[in-house]
């Protein structure tokens, strides 16, 4: 079937709380089908990554799409890939604050402190483990995702509220830096 644009839920939605589900059977039809929706739906979004309670399916499963795009301008460019019932096995000492946001909540940015480089451990759609070492800005968007899959916003990781900005000042702010 054709990708559809699923619609995605939003702070308040009980749903992005929950811990999702181990994903038992990768080579399921539905999975699939949803692995397929997710990418669709997060490069129309253009978000850097979507996880699957996003769109109100409660699975261990997202997607890492990090390409140049209006909400993130800087972002390094990568094939959309599946990362399926992840793991972080490891973690640099090193600790970096960035800016955030994310498409169930919509006009906020916040600065979260992520590990600098993390060792992932997931399982990709073709039904293969996969060992990475990740840093940096994918670093980050694997750890906004996985902390999703446990019900965990980036709003909850900010140091103090006046690290949260709107959109409009992020803008502001990437436009400067690029000066
Ligand atoms: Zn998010």
């Amino acid at each position: 079937m054709n990708p559809e644009l699923l619609p995605i839920i939003q702070l308040g939605n009980p749903t992005l709380r929950q811990k999702a589900a181990w994903v038992e059977n990768i080579h399921d039809a539905t999975i699939q089908q949803l692995i397929d929706d997710l990418i669709a739906t997060v490069a129309k979004a253009n978000g850097v990554g979507i996880a699957s309670p996003q769109v109100a399916q409660s699975y261990r499963l997202f997607i890492v799409a990090s390409r140049p795009n209006p909400r993130y301008p800087h972002a390094p460019e990568m094939e959309p890939t599946a990362m399926i019932n992840p793991k972080i096995v490891g973690n640099s000492t090193d600790i970096v604050k960035g800016w955030e946001g994310c498409l169930s909540v919509p006009g906020i940015r916040g600065l979260v402190p992520r590990y600098q480089a993390i060792e992932v451990e997931y399982t990709d759609r073709y039904g293969n483990l996969q060992k990475q070492t990740l840093t940096d800005f994918v670093a980050r968007i694997f750890q906004h995702e996985f902390d999703h899959l446990d019900g965990v916003l980036f709003i909850d990781r900010v140091e103090s509220n006046l690290n949260i900005i709107t959109e409009e000042e992020y803008q502001k702010l990437v436009v400067k830096d690029t000066k």
